[in-house]
């Protein structure tokens, strides 16, 4: 399936301001949200690709790439750890995978033409952070051990043997790119001996076994916005590796995973909890009052709840990194039936319960509809 344009989706001009952007996604929100358009597909659609399209128009990292490379640039889908998605983990990634992605395509214009001394981006790393609920919805400041690199004291940051140099690469004679035959086309690629350098090393400097730099630990501060959900992701720019040969350095993502909680349960900004309550007061009702991760709240059951019953608290569930205003917090009743009775509590009950038998079926209506469609699987023939 093909992809419309993201700035037709909106609307919007080529060179339209971030101001603008955000007008028209906004404009576009107001009208598709499915809150408005309970059940309409067509909208919800609409909607999904207005908010896929805000996305990535609105950073300016992904917009730069999906100006450059149209969807391939900006798509997750496209190729594992793809442009700014920092897939790619510690083990290689922004400059491998753009070469891997970009390099064959476009024959090496992505990293300038093929030139000997490219400058090369540093690859992008991610850094995989477990926070509880509460960090999640409060937000805090933490410090992470991430790794930096820092210029090989020893070679001079060349890779080369203290007294050696490195050398021309012969496979591509120092242009860092080879051309290759695939059919009717002609492929530049990245020489598979210097890796694009330019540039071979005899004899590698034993202390950073020729990679010019030596990696060693850093702790770099993360704050964490209140409201972070499952997945998304932290951007600290210019924090991954270093660039090569004088290229930027890439991008940290910390990308945040929720542990389980013991109580809540988070969808979206919304939390579910289950609230028990015992059988006399949802037989008689009663106010129910209880601890959130915001503070307390009580519910007021009527005479006679049942068990699944669901309250909705407005407002009191997570606002989220990007939202106006907080989701809702659902309540799920469940009765607890009585454990461990005294012999005197089963009298009470027994009598209790032949005081009910009185009065027929009319005290529960549950049992009541269950055997009159049981009835309907006996007779039915
Ligand atoms: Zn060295
Ligand atoms: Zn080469």
């Amino acid at each position: 399936m093909s992809k419309r344009d993201f700035y037709e989706v909106l609307g919007v001009a080529k060179n339209a301001s971030d101001e603008e952007i955000k007008k028209a996604y906004r404009k576009m929100a107001m009208k598709y949200h499915p809150d408005r358009n309970p059940g309409d597909k067509a909208s919800e659609e609409k909607f999904k690709e207005a908010k896929e399209a805000y996305e990535m128009l609105s950073d300016a990292q992904k917009r730069a790439a999906y100006d450059r490379f149209g969807h391939a640039g900006v798509d997750p889908n496209a190729a594992a750890g793809g442009f700014g998605a920092g897939g790619a983990g510690f083990n290689g990634g922004f400059a491998e995978a753009f070469g891997d992605i970009f390099g064959d395509i476009f024959g090496g214009a992505a990293r300038g033409g093929g030139r000997a001394g490219n400058a090369y981006r540093g690859a992008d790393l991610r850094y995989n952070m477990e926070i509880t609920l509460e960090q999640a919805v409060n937000g805090f400041t933490t410090d992470i051990r991430v790794p930096s690199w820092d210029p090989c004291e020893t070679c001079g940051g060349t890779g080369a043997k203290p007294g050696t140099k490195p050398k021309t690469c012969a496979t591509c004679n120092g242009s860092g790119a080879v051309r290759m035959s695939q059919g009717f086309f002609s492929i530049q690629q990245t020489c598979p001996t210097c890796h694009g350098s330019g540039k071979v090393i005899a004899e590698p400097c034993a202390s950073c076994h020729g990679e010019g730099r030596i990696k060693r630990n850093k702790v770099l501060e993360v704050a964490i916005p209140a409201g972070i959900d499952e997945g998304q992701r932290i951007r600290l720019s210019g924090k991954g590796e270093p660039g090569m040969n004088g290229g930027p350095p890439g991008d940290l993502y910390v990308e945040i995973r929720i542990k389980p909680h013991e109580v809540f349960q988070r969808d979206g900004d919304d939390l579910h909890c289950e609230v028990p309550v015992s059988f006399a007061t949802a037989a008689l009702g009663g106010e129910v009052e209880f601890a959130t991760l915001r503070g307390n709240v009580s519910i007021t059951l009527p005479e006679g709840t049942q068990s699944g019953k669901t309250f909705r608290l407005r407002g009191k569930g997570i606002k989220g990194v990007r939202s106006h205003n907080p989701g809702d917090l659902y309540c799920h009743v469940r009765v607890e039936t009585p454990v461990r009775l005294t012999e005197k509590q089963k009298k009470l009950l027994r009598e209790f319960d032949e005081a009910l038998n009185e009065g027929g079926t009319k005290h529960s209506p549950q049992t009541k509809s269950f055997m009159d469609k049981m009835k309907g699987f006996f007779t039915a023939d």
